[in-house]
């Protein structure tokens, strides 16, 4: 019988089928798991893809984030190439993606009039209008279709409705992982694991040194029946009415960036990225509760307001919220190499920078736990500091990182090295060859202190 004056238990240790034994595992089919299994598939080595939910996409899909941004550096120099020019491609050719063509991409009313609805402007510059940038607004179920494609077509070993729960250790490294399913436990064997998990727990198991973030979470969601024709019409021809307005609606969802709805690929529909909500714990399951009761009142009060004074949407039905909760930052690893806000707000350049988003640019040693040999991560939870990581966790960023871990486990595998020895030259040259920008060549508008990384 258990003891209930205590407040824990302890289980008898049982045994666990291994399942799959592979060269690779990797956890966390978002956008950087994605990229990573299918890069280092793609490299030779066999993979197994771990993924809690039924679908692939993490927040590109689930959380339903539906901008693809900081992609581009300078205006026109388009940093995110490899993995996301392939996805965003085969995307568009489902009727899934819209992106303004090259000669759109200007500073002018007109193009903000075509495009700032879509999301595709420059957040990060201030005065009217934005520059309208290579950004893509795409459709959730697409993404999981491409997902399944590539997954498939690289012969990737894929496990769905898997919950990664525990990392074997075995002579300080990683000798394999467990997962929760609903035929109980199973365990898979490997020689090298990424974790893309977003929240590092493949990393934390194995004992990596992390940090607790956090920042705010977003119940995000979608309007059906909306006339956005008469919506962007309306607010065009009366842009002070509508300012007011829209002030009006983002005091009722009680947070929200300046554009709070967005088109998507589907006509009618909209991508609403808000309610912001600050103080919850994306790790807690009675933080994320309280989130989701807080979170599907506000936009039903938005909704409401929505109906009854904006223009466009008076027939708006609410269509859904995210499978998955908005969550933006929870750990973060402390690696070998910690990228501070300074390395990205003033466009450091890494020697051994193996992969960029935007104007800022990753280390190979950002992706390292410190003393472990075979495990690398990729996404939102990478070596940072917590204020660094909110300006750089962007979903294609996450998947040139997810890239650059494929490579780097096929590297340390041939080679027969640890992840920390593998020549970050050698990763730099395997991306380019694969059509990615590594970021080995430092922009015009680079801060560069170190010389090149040596062969
Ligand atoms: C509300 C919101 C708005 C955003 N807006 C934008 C935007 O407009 N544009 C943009 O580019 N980026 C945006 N971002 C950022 C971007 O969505 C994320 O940073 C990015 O998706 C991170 O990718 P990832 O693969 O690292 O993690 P995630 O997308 O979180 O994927 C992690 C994957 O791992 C799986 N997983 C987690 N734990 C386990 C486990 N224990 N076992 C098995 N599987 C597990 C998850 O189910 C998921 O599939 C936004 C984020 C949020 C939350």
């Amino acid at each position: 019988m258990p003891d209930r004056a205590t407040d824990h238990i302890t289980l008898k240790s049982r045994q666990i089928p291994v399942i799959a034994d592979c060269d690779v595992v990797v956890v966390g089919a978002g956008p950087a798991g994605l990229s990573a299994a299918v890069s280092a598939a793609r490299n030779g080595c066999s993979v197994t893809l771990v993924e809690r939910y039924h679908h692939l996409g993490g927040m590109a899909s689930g959380g339903m984030v539906l901008v693809l941004d900081d992609m581009v550096n300078g205006g026109s120099e388009i940093v995110t190439t490899g993995i996301v020019t392939e996805f965003v491609e085969r995307m568009e050719a489902q009727d899934g993606a819209v992106y303004p063509p090259p000669q759109d991409c200007l500073k002018s009313w007109e193009m903000w009039q075509k495009w700032s609805r879509w999301g595709c402007i420059d957040f990060h510059k201030t005065g009217m209008p934005q520059p309208i940038i290579h950004a893509v607004a795409f459709d959730p179920d697409t993404w999981k279709r491409v997902s399944l494609d590539l997954v498939g077509e690289a012969k990737i070993n894929l496990r769905l409705h898997s919950w990664f729960s525990e990392a074997i250790i075995d002579g300080g490294k990683v000798a394999g992982i467990v997962c929760q399913t609903k035929l109980g436990r199973q365990a898979i064997r490997c020689s090298m694991v990424v974790d893309a998990t977003g929240d590092l727990d493949l990393a934390a198991s194995a004992g990596a040194d992390f940090i607790k973030g956090q920042y705010i979470v977003t119940t995000v969601f979608r309007l059906a029946g909306v006339d956005t024709e008469r919506a962007e019409k309306f607010e065009y021809e009366n842009p002070q009415e509508y300012k007011k307005l829209d002030r009006r609606a983002r005091r009722v969802i009680g947070g929200a960036w300046g554009m709070w709805w967005l088109k998507t690929p589907i006509p009618g529909i909209v991508w609403c990225n808000c309610p912001h909500m600050a103080g919850y714990d994306g790790l807690s399951p009675e933080s994320m509760v309280a989130a989701e009761y807080e979170g599907r009142e506000r936009m039903m009060n938005l909704l409401a307001f929505a109906r009854e004074n904006l223009p466009g949407f008076e027939n708006a039905r609410m269509l859904g919220a995210a499978e998955q909760i908005g969550v933006r930052q929870t750990r973060l690893l402390q690696g070998e190499y910690v990228v501070t806000r300074d390395d990205v707000k003033s466009r450091r350049h890494f020697a051994d920078s193996v992969c960029r988003g935007r104007d800022y640019y990753t280390p190979y040693r950002a992706l390292l736990p410190r003393g472990i040999d075979n495990l690398i991560v990729a996404g939102r939870h990478y070596s940072c500091e917590s204020e660094a990581q909110k300006s750089s966790r962007e979903i294609p960023p996450c998947m040139a990182q997810g890239e650059a871990a494929g490579v780097a486990v096929s590297i340390a595998l041939d080679e027969n090295v640890a992840l920390r020895d593998v020549n970050a030259k050698k990763i730099q040259r395997q991306m380019r060859a694969q059509g990615a920008d590594p970021g080995d060549v430092p922009s015009s508008n680079a801060l560069v202190e170190q010389p090149p990384a040596a062969e």
